[in-house]
């Protein structure tokens, strides 16, 4: 089986590229909301957490969130 999972996740600058990617090659509109990738931010702390919803379908084997991701935050595996 193969995932998207988070590699670095201190690195995350919170841009919310990935989600707006994701939701507008599945949706059609650049919405978060509709996105299968969620960036929430700790409000005190400002650490990032990153969550990939069960249905996330790998973009069909080309992960576009992680093609566009500028830092490098997430990464492709297969178990
Ligand atoms: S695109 Fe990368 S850096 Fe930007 S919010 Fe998503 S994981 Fe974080
Ligand atoms: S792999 Fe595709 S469907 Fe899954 S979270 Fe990334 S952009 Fe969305």
């Amino acid at each position: 089986m193969a995932t998207v999972s988070v590699a670095k996740e201190l690195r995350c600058v919170g841009c919310r590229t990935c989600e707006v990617i994701c939701s507008f090659i599945h949706e059609g509109e650049c919405r978060p909301v509709l996105s299968k990738i969620k960036v929430n931010r700790e409000p005190f702390t400002g650490a990032t957490r990153i969550e990939i919803a069960d249905d996330c379908d790998l973009c069909k084997g080309k992960p576009e969130c992680i093609r566009w991701c500028p830092v490098g935050v997430l990464k492709y595996e297969r178990e």
